[in-house]
């Protein structure tokens, strides 16, 4: 309950109808003479005695309000209970700062107002943690009040770039005749491949809802009701163990065009990744390079590189005969640029990473030198190594492995990559500051081995397309089916994937029986769609990007976390409101739900 002011020790001020005339980033040498009234927190306070000073801030910045004992006493002794974090109204007399004082590192440093009139508007407890603070606040503590982390200048930084990312994309979409159409959050299983969030139906006990993982099915049927072009920035949810930087629910630009080729996806999303970056102040030059998923493995042994480190490099021909190869399966020459000079305690390191992998490390580039001088001297000259950069070769150890035993072996030395990269970043100096090196990778394979279901899987998801040319090889050759899928990569996070779609019902149930869906589940489950597939469904295909990954990367944070307003920790619980919490018996009775005890997994 709200005490009256009589029995408070600070008796606040109502905001009739006081107006702002000013924000507290707004005020610059140009002002000064003018009269002014802002409002916003303390954000801190200095108490000279005769003289108070106080930042007072808002969204927009922080401008400095000084109380002058002799100008207004009253007004002064006001000022003397204001605290940290105070929600206040002032109304002064701009003034000039004397040149000894200018603050050169706030836009408003050269002015302050003096104050002549303030009104206490809400007082504050003291906050567990200060709101200039920039070192490190226990994350626990931030999630818990995050009401004030978001308080925190550099959240409201990233959270007003979230706004503007968000609005670039969809005057870029508009521009472009895209159609923001919604999709149902209560649904049913999407094909994501993730474990889905189930929504129990009181009105029909027994059943579930699932929420969506993607608007994948909606968006192809939108595309088959004729509307052509639709985007939506979208929830989606994914029950997932948190391993990664996930969250369990999380946000997609997703769109969708009839009658696109690859081309057509392509030219959209740069268009509109060139718009988002200009609109977070770092431009991007078009256009965005390719790699074929092959390539991409072949150079960088990932299908998202990171592009800020050089390529390695196939040498395998250069060792032939050499005793070092291990049959026809890839060796591979690392290169990290400014790192040579490992000690011998960090090689042990590098090479116990690839050990782990599966992988041959020879870490020890001059004893190579010194053995195979001819074939170093074309191994430099091939990956551009110089005397100053890390040079570490590795091939595969033992048998072949896998039904594409190349990509075991490539994948392998990408890890390596980018762990010797990780280790060496002081040296490369190639994370710093905000580089951006966008990618697609393209023609990613159909289907991928899952060992653990003994059964070929959708790389992507069942509805992508197959290759016009790869078409025969659906049952024959699984292995090497290449799909019209594609993924836009940013600094080797996949920002998003899409692909060409299925348009026909007879190639859709193909690629349903090449997945090991009989008739009956893929009706159970896809019905809706193979029965839309059979009136006229045009050519059609899209993509998702995770914007919570792109504004990550564009604030220069090393969390999603950090720029979602409310996210979850990595148990999936919500510190601040405190969920999830166990249901009401009495709703569960509605629900018809009896709980039994959770399985050991
Ligand atoms: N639905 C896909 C996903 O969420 C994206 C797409 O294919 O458009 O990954």
């Amino acid at each position: 309950m709200q005490e009256s002011n009589e029995q408070r020790q600070i008796p606040l001020d109502f905001l009739g109808d006081l107006k702002r005339t000013h924000n507290c980033g707004q005020l610059r040498a140009a002002d000064a003479g003018n009269r002014a009234l802002v409002m916003g927190w303390v954000h801190r306070r200095r108490d000279l005695g005769g003289v108070i000073f106080i930042h007072l801030r808002d969204r927009e910045g922080v401008t400095q309000v000084v109380f002058h004992e002799d100008v207004d006493a009253s007004v002064h002794a006001k000022a003397e209970v204001l605290r940290s974090e105070f929600v206040v109204a002032v109304e002064g007399k701009v003034e000039p700062r004397t040149p000894e004082t200018v603050n050169p590192n706030i836009p408003t440093g050269e002015v302050e107002i003096v104050a002549e009139k303030v009104w206490i508007l809400n007082e504050s407890k003291v906050p567990p943690f200060p709101m200039d603070e920039y070192g490190e606040i226990a994350e626990d503590v931030r999630l818990e009040y995050r009401y004030l982390d978001l308080r925190r200048p550099q959240m409201q930084r990233n959270i007003i770039m979230r706004s503007q990312v968000s609005f670039a994309t969809r005057q870029y979409l508009y521009s472009q005749g895209f159609l923001e159409i919604e999709t149902p959050f209560l649904t049913k299983s999407t094909p994501e491949g993730a474990r889905d969030f189930l929504v129990p139906s009181r009105l029909n006990p027994g059943t579930f809802y699932a929420l969506p993982q993607s608007p994948q099915i909606f968006k192809q049927l939108l595309m088959i009701s004729g509307y052509e072009k639709y985007f939506q920035i979208v929830r989606c949810f994914r029950d997932e163990d948190l391993r990664a930087d996930r969250q369990l629910e999380f946000t997609q630009i997703d769109l969708e065009m009839s009658f696109p080729q690859q081309e057509t996806v392509y030219g959209v999303i740069e268009g509109m990744l060139a718009a988002i970056f200009d609109a977070a102040g770092s431009p991007i030059t078009l256009p965005i390079p390719r790699l074929t998923y092959d390539e991409a493995m072949r150079q960088y042994g990932s299908d998202k590189p990171d592009m800020r480190l050089p390529a390695f490099r196939e040498v395998q021909d250069l060792f032939e005969g050499s005793g070092l190869t291990n049959g026809d399966l890839p060796m591979v020459a690392i290169v990290i640029p400014n790192a040579a000079g490992a000690s011998r305690k960090e090689r042990d390191e590098f090479k116990a990473v690839g050990q782990e992998r599966g992988l041959r490390v020879f870490d020890d580039s001059k004893r190579l030198e010194r053995d195979f001088p001819e074939v170093m001297a074309k191994v430099r000259e091939r990956t551009g190594a110089g005397d100053g950069d890390l040079l570490v070769i590795a091939t595969w150890a033992g048998e072949k492995q896998g039904h594409r035993p190349e990509y075991t072996v490539l994948l392998a030395c990408g890890h390596l990559r980018l762990a010797l990269a990780a280790k060496y970043a002081d040296k490369h100096k190639a994370f710093e500051g905000k580089v951006f090196k966008p990618l697609w990778v393209v023609d990613f394979p159909m289907f991928e081995w899952d060992e653990e279901d003994g059964r070929w899987m959708a790389a992507h998801h069942p509805f992508t397309s197959v290759h016009d040319e790869d078409l025969d090889k659906l049952t024959t050759d699984p292995a090497h089916c290449r799909a019209k899928s594609y993924d836009v990569v940013l600094n080797g996070i996949e920002l998003g994937s899409g692909s060409i779609r299925i348009h026909r019902q007879d190639i859709q149930s193909q690629v349903f029986s090449a997945l090991g869906l009989s008739k009956e589940e893929a009706q159970a489950k896809f019905g809706f769609l193979l029965s839309a597939l059979e009136y006229g469904a045009p050519p059609h295909g899209g993509i998702a990007l995770g914007l919570d990954r792109l504004v990550m990367l564009l604030a220069g944070e090393k969390t999603i976390r950090d720029v979602i307003p409310f996210p979850k920790t990595a148990k999936g619980t919500d510190l601040m409101a405190d969920c999830p919490t166990p249901a009401a018996d009495k709703a569960l009775r509605d629900l018809g739900i009896q709980l039994r005890k959770p399985q050991p997994k």
